[in-house]
């Protein structure tokens, strides 16, 4: 599966990109981590640090699928609002699952700084805007729920958005506690940090088939060689789709763009990222060098062919959006790219095992908040490999959970439920 096409900013942003070699020998571990992303960084990292014997394998390179074309918002809030959770899952599990998010940023932020893993993350705020009069009685109830349930959040009115900005709206959530992130980074970070305290990766090394036995499974790679482990975590992203389709999963093709260095940036209180309710949704944040990342227009799954043919027309929609809401910035568009975006039907991500994967743990971070979602399961993972006290949510993400129906499934291609659509 071509899981991005056209030119993404991340890889520009790190000069010595790592490499690893493809595995050229029978191996054996205690884990095997399939897959070099956001969420196989996160869980090698993790079981890497518990101790266990881990190896990493990517069939292209690290950092070079999904996770390359992230536009880097990581937010409590979720593509499905809390307001929405709750209706869904009831109230504890929605609220708890929000709380787990939060604390996730947190994570994700700490993990950063103490592997010293620098320009990966930058605290940001989060403005949600009311995109139209008729979202502002939903926005007000889910920043109601939020207060209730102890998250630092504002209501701003139209007027306060017009003294801080360049444009207005008929109301926002002002939310703290976020962070802007630089996927390239924070997963060659992870990786790196793993691999010199003595973790084994490799790329270019596609894993093709496995044998299930009474020690484990026996994966065999591209070229014919085998990799032992007692245990594998199938962090494979989309592209898992095309070995085990899941009903809940649904894949869409998405697009952003980062524009040229501005000299300044004003007229936008304190950059924080913005995103809005209308589905699907435009949403903005600010790089380190003083740029904008643009993204949204989603739209249905289609080829890579076709999402070549559709990026200049949605990179002008995006600029022109943006253009609307900042006139007095000089927006010019230096990278492009179109990506294929996964989420769920019920809004949650999917980690857990699946009857015909004895020994092996999924960690498919489906929707808008993936690197938040790796961080989850990455600690799910970790404690379950290692003999931990269970996660006390592993369940609410698990494969067999049940299934929700309308009105709360997640569409990012229409404007119905605004609790439901993605980020990316
Ligand atoms: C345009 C866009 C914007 C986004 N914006 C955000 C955002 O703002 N915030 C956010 O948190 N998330 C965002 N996301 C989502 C985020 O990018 C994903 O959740 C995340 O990158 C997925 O990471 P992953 O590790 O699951 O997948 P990937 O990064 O795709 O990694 C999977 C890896 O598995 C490897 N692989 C697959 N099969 C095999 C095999 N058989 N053998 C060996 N290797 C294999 C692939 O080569 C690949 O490198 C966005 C996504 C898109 C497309």
């Amino acid at each position: 599966m071509d899981l991005v096409t056209g030119h993404t900013y991340w890889p520009h942003t790190l000069e010595k990109k790592p490499v690893y070699p493809a595995v050229e020998e029978d191996l054996e571990c205690d884990v095997l981590v399939i897959g070099g992303g956001m969420a196989g960084a996160m869980s090698s990292y993790m079981l890497h640090k518990s101790g266990l014997d881990t190896i990493l394998v990517d069939g292209t390179t690290v950092a070079g699928g999904s996770s390359s074309a992230n536009t880097g918002l990581i937010q409590f809030f979720n593509d499905k609002t809390l307001t929405s959770c709750i209706h869904t899952y009831g109230e504890q599990n929605g609220v708890t699952f929000y709380k787990l998010c939060e604390e996730a940023v947190n994570t994700l932020a700490d993990i950063m700084t103490l592997e010293n893993i620098e320009g990966a993350v930058t605290r940001r705020e989060s403005l949600y805007l009311a995109s139209s009069d008729s979202d502002l009685s939903m926005l007000k109830e889910e920043y109601d729920n939020l207060r209730k349930y102890g998250f630092d959040v504002e209501f701003w009115e139209a007027a306060d958005l017009a003294d801080k900005f360049s444009f207005t709206k008929p109301g926002a959530i002002f939310a703290k506690g976020d962070a802007a992130l630089n996927p390239f980074r924070c997963v060659h970070g992870l990786v790196s940090s793993s691999a010199s305290s003595g973790m084994r990766v490799y790329e270019h090394t596609r894993i093709e088939s496995r044998k299930d036995t009474e020690e484990g499974i026996v994966f065999y790679t591209k070229d014919r060689h085998r990799i032992r482990a007692k245990h594998a975590v199938y962090a494979t992203g989309y592209e898992t789709q095309e070995m085990k389709p899941n009903a809940n999963a649904k894949l869409l093709t998405s697009y952003a763009l980062v524009t040229e260095p501005l000299p300044e940036i004003t007229n936008w209180y304190r950059e924080c990222m913005i995103w809005e309710t209308a589905r699907p949704y435009l949403y903005m944040r600010t790089t380190d060098d003083n740029r904008i990342v643009i993204g949204g227009e989603d739209e249905p799954m289609m080829g890579e062919h076709d999402r070549i043919n559709r990026l200049p027309v949605k990179q002008k929609l995006l600029l022109d959006q943006a253009r609307a809401m900042f006139p007095h910035l000089d927006l010019r568009v230096a990278y492009a790219w179109s990506a294929v975006f996964g989420e769920t039907h019920d809004g949650y991500p999917l980690i857990g095992s699946q009857p015909e994967f004895p020994n092996s743990t999924f960690a498919l971070i489906y929707g808008g908040n993936g690197a938040v979602y790796a961080t989850i399961a990455a600690d799910i993972i970790k404690r379950k490999l290692c003999g931990e006290e269970p996660h006390p949510a592993a369940h609410y993400f698990r494969f067999n959970r049940p299934s929700r129906t309308l009105p709360f499934t997640i569409s990012r291609e229409r404007k119905e439920a605004p609790s439901a659509a993605g980020k990316a």
